[in-house]
């Protein structure tokens, strides 16, 4: 029995020093599997989840309460989200599919390159004043500018990177990609790995297999311009 668990032990000590590479293949970057996820409530790749606990206890002391409205995202989820807007701005705006298309991607990705999926991003806002909860949509950029999570905004610029996480999607008029996004932070020990394991990948093949309404209007120059300039469109900190 002893040296059962001594096995175990063993067993568990090389898996937590195994590399990233190791433990995550593609289905965990796509979220297809999520067996880098822990958690129930809040779910999020491990050592994101404790670094968050601690920056969590530390905005609390200063009278905010940091909540996660979207950490760990699957793929099915990514897909929902597309599908639904790829409707909506088709039937009910009118859109061209290419036009919708460029009208998703200005916040939404590609299911399967969501990085969402890795568990080490979070969308948040500050669950300290209930008033959020009359808002229609939270994440808003003027509400973390000029509006009621705009002290959450000034405590994550003085703290957040000393939990190691850092704002993706950053205001730089020179960065391309995805809009601004006051709200979604990553956890850049774990992140930048993980973008480069990603990047190691044939992204195009990825774009082409998945069945996301209006696919037939992703051309290969399309895949192309949304790697360089989205996959790769994050705050340089981030970048391998
Ligand atoms: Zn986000």
């Amino acid at each position: 029995m002893k040296s059962l668990k001594l096995v175990i032990l063993v067993l568990l000590l090389i898996y937590s020093n195994m590399n990233l590479s190791q433990k995550y293949d593609l289905k965990n970057l796509m979220g297809i599997d999520d067996s880098h996820i822990v958690g129930d409530t809040i779910m999020l790749e491990q050592n994101t989840l404790i670094a968050f606990n601690k920056m969590h206890e530390a905005a609390l002391e200063d009278g905010i309460d940091i909540k996660i409205v979207s950490g760990f995202r699957d793929f099915k989820r990514q897909m929902l989200i597309w599908d639904n807007k790829y409707k909506k701005y088709t039937a009910e705006y009118k859109l061209s599919p290419t036009k919708a298309i460029e009208e998703i991607i200005r916040f939404s990705t590609v299911p399967g390159t969501s990085r969402h999926h890795w568990g080490t991003e979070i969308d948040i806002i500050d669950a300290s004043d209930e008033k959020y909860k009359d808002e229609e949509d939270v994440l808003l950029t003027e509400k973390y500018e000029n509006g009621i999570f705009t002290k959450l905004k000034k405590w994550m610029d003085v703290n957040s990177e000393r939990f190691g996480f850092y704002l993706t999607y950053v205001n730089d008029k020179n960065r391309k990609g995805f809009e601004y996004e006051p709200w979604h932070y990553s956890y850049k020990p774990v992140s930048v790995e993980l973008l480069n394991i990603f990047l190691n990948n044939d992204i195009s093949s990825i774009i082409l297999t998945t069945k996301m309404e209006g696919k037939e209007f992703i051309s290969k120059d399309f895949i192309q311009k949304y790697i360089s300039e989205f996959v790769k469109g994050v705050n340089p900190v981030l970048l391998p």
